[in-house]
């Protein structure tokens, strides 16, 4: 097999590989959290576009990581020159691997904070973009404040720390630029938050006015933080990849990408200097990303909620499996109709109807390998993000809220960390230790999980979500989830 790098790149006739000359590539993006969805996404846009404009060269992507957990794609990354194969799996079993150039250089902050701040800080640098995960702007779920008690915030506020957070880098490299007269960066967040750029700006400029009021004025009127809808569904990579990508095209990549062929990328015009002609490689550059991040949230990355809990708990570690589950299907058909898509703006240029029919076929894709565990994980970040606000908007209107209301109680009964077998749960999350004893309490003490103010507001005083809560919630622990669901949907045996 070849190992994947600049100098094997010409003896590599397997795969499509990138056409355009790599050496001649300048850093525009610096880009934080290179995981598997920057990778199936973001830079497989910007590889497109280096291959197709000649222009365009100014755009290559310098990634970082801030996270002890990164060291490994440092170490993936830098033996490979940034190279590393995206592979694209249809249900219909067509596979399709190539290999993306975009990223050229990789730091890992750990190693040189010094050397990411200046990197951020050079004139070159026009983007920094994040996928830092949901959780990652550090922001109380229910009342949107900055967490200025976090401890790594705490040190990096410090006078003359090095810093460690995301906040700590890209506030530091601003405040360079502007000391050196040099134009803002653009902060632009591919993460799954409603709102994405205003909640981005809300928490880099916070973190700036605790650090030093004057460069939070300057972060005001100079940094724009567009907000946009990602979407392509991308598990972590499965252990058996890297040998299945050697074996049908025998290119040994290190660290290899599977993603779904479905990608989408709605992008808010709103940067602070030059951006890539995005547009010319399929992304929507749009004035108001608003109802686009509503849809996508509330039906793609709700519906994941709605599937997993009561997926794991029926017994499956699959998403696709879940989903071909009919019961699950309409489960997930009821929740967008009924409750999902009456919260949603038009939407211009999209047939709804389409838009729900092919996300229950990307769900049961089984090429891609999708993990019940990987959509389970971080709910605590999740479910006040996508969920709540569903919840929200339906009890205002007086609308249904049943189907929303047993998804809160799988997510009950599965946080309480044993299945219906006796077989232990291992919840991944980062409030795991305050939700698990909850969730157990509520056997007990009904209200107990959902009268946590942080993830759910108010929501435990309101009766009309209250009652169809516990409902479910006292069903699934007399009767399990299928039989659950069953009299949820009117189907009992
Ligand atoms: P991943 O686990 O492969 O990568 C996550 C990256 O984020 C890692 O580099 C990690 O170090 C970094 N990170 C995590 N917490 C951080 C923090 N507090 N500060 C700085 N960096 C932090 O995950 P992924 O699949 O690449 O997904 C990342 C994010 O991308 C998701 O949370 C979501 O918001 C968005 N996204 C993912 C998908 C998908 O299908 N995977 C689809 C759309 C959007």
């Amino acid at each position: 097999s070849i190992e994947l790098s600049d100098a094997t790149l010409p003896i590599i006739d397997s795969v499509c590989t990138p056409g355009y000359d790599r050496t001649e590539l300048v850093t525009g993006i610096v880009h934080v959290g290179v995981g598997g969805f920057h990778r199936a996404h973001q830079a497989m846009y910007l590889d497109r576009l280096l291959a197709t404009d000649p222009t365009a060269r100014d755009w290559a992507i310098c990634g970082v990581g801030v996270r002890p957990g990164d060291a490994a794609m440092r170490d993936a990354l830098h033996a490979q020159d940034g190279l590393y194969t995206l592979t694209l799996k249809s249900p219909d079993g067509n596979t399709d691997t190539g290999v993306i150039g975009s990223i050229v250089d990789y730091l890992y902050a750990p190693d040189d904070p010094e050397r990411v701040i200046e990197t951020m800080a050079s004139p070159q640098t026009q983007i920094v973009s994040l996928t830092v995960t949901e959780g990652g702007y550090n922001f109380a779920p229910s009342t949107g404040e900055f967490d200025a008690s976090d401890p790594e915030v705490v040190a990096d506020l410090r006078p003359g720390a090095t810093p460690v957070t995301v906040f700590g880098l890209v506030t530091e490299a601003l405040r360079r630029r502007r000391d050196r007269g040099v134009e803002s960066f653009t902060v632009m967040s591919c993460d799954n938050i409603q709102g994405n750029g205003e909640v981005a700006h809300r928490t880099f400029e916070t973190f700036a006015r605790l650090k030093d009021p004057d460069l939070a004025d300057w972060i005001a009127a100079h940094t724009r933080f567009p907000s946009s809808m990602v979407d392509r569904i991308t598990p972590a990579t499965p252990s058996g990849l890297r040998a299945e990508v050697v074996d049908r095209t025998g290119v040994d990549d290190r660290w290899p990408v599977v993603a779904e062929p479905f990608t989408q990328w709605v992008l808010e015009d709103a940067f602070s200097m030059g951006r890539p002609a995005l547009e010319t490689v399929g992304v929507q550059v749009v004035d108001d990303v608003a109802p686009y991040e509503l849809m996508k949230l509330r039906l793609l990355n709700a519906g994941h909620q709605a599937l997993c809990y009561f997926g794991h708990l029926m017994g499956y570690r699959y998403v696709h499996d879940a989903a071909s589950d009919p019961l699950i299907r309409e489960l997930l058909q009821r929740y967008m109709a009924e409750e999902g898509r009456p919260t949603l703006l038009a939407v211009p240029g999209v047939d709804l109807d389409d838009y729900c029919a092919t996300l229950i076929d990307r769900f049961s894709n089984p090429a891609i390998a999708d993990t019940i565990a990987r959509l389970c994980q971080d709910s605590s970040d999740r479910i006040p993000k996508w969920l709540v606000p569903v919840v929200r908007e339906q009890l205002a209107a007086g609308r249904a809220v049943q189907l929303s209301a047993a998804v809160v109680a799988a997510w009950t009964r599965y946080a309480e960390g044993v299945d219906e077998h006796g077989a232990p749960i291992t919840v991944v999350d980062p409030l795991a230790d305050m939700l698990v004893p909850l969730a157990r309490r509520s056997r007990h003490d009904p209200l107990a999980f959902i009268g946590n103010r942080d993830l759910f507001g108010d929501l435990v005083d309101d009766n009309h979500f209250v009652r169809p809560y516990l409902w479910a919630l006292d069903r699934l622990r007399a009767r399990g989830a299928r039989q659950t669901l069953g009299e949820l949907l009117d189907h009992p045996d």
